[in-house]
């Protein structure tokens, strides 16, 4: 992983490299079961090299105490690892670019639930699917578990939405036990080997 956190701090693939502070390739323990992938870096993020330190990530914390998880036990990253400016949502075209090192990071963590945060992260990995229609219901693809959810900066605005996404939080430590108990999971992701790269695709 370290070599993958190495190529994205020096990465120049997208223009969203020109304005950053520093680049956020991601964080946490390399054999968490569980794997959050959210959008961007933002204003935060950029300035500190790590995902989810802003207000959108303490929410996040508390969310995973719903599901009885710390920080330190998952996998955080984003489907672009540089801010883009303003905090506009990241490009397809940037989104395809960053997609090798995300591909490379599932590899190695190999984690047995992938949480989609936001419909960006969502169609990142399901391109057909609405976030309204997605959220909460998790799927099989290519042998890994996806469980797309709101993203937290979205619930923390819309009181709605924090409902929703706090009762989908609560859903994930059966969910992880029915992966354990049938094996599923890791399926088709093996472990990076070589240098190799393995898409979900
Ligand atoms: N929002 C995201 O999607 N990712 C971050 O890292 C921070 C805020």
């Amino acid at each position: 992983m370290s070599q993958i956190d190495r190529e994205i701090s020096v990465c120049t693939d997208c223009p969203l490299s020109r304005n950053r502070s520093r680049a956020v390739p991601g964080e946490g323990p390399e054999n968490a079961e569980v794997m959050l992938v959210g959008e961007a870096p933002g204003f935060n993020e950029d300035k500190q090299g790590r995902p989810f330190v802003g207000a959108a990530g303490h929410f996040l914390d508390q969310l995973l105490a719903l599901a009885r998880l710390r920080r330190e036990d998952v996998y955080i990253t984003n489907t672009v690892k540089c801010r883009p400016l303003n905090n506009r949502d990241p490009l397809p075209a940037e989104m395809a670019t960053c997609r090798k090192y995300l591909d490379r990071q599932i590899a190695v963590v190999a984690p047995k639930v992938i949480l989609t945060l936001g419909r960006h992260s969502l169609t990142s990995f399901l391109p057909k699917e609405t976030i309204g229609k997605a959220r909460g219901k998790p799927r099989n693809i290519s042998g890994v578990t996806l469980f797309p959810m709101y993203h937290p900066a979205a619930a923390l605005h819309q009181p709605s939405l924090r409902q929703v996404i706090e009762e989908d939080m609560r859903k994930l430590p059966a969910l992880l036990k029915s992966i354990s108990s049938s094996g599923e999971g890791i399926g088709n992701f093996q472990r990076e080997k070589d240098g190799e790269q393995l898409s979900m695709f």
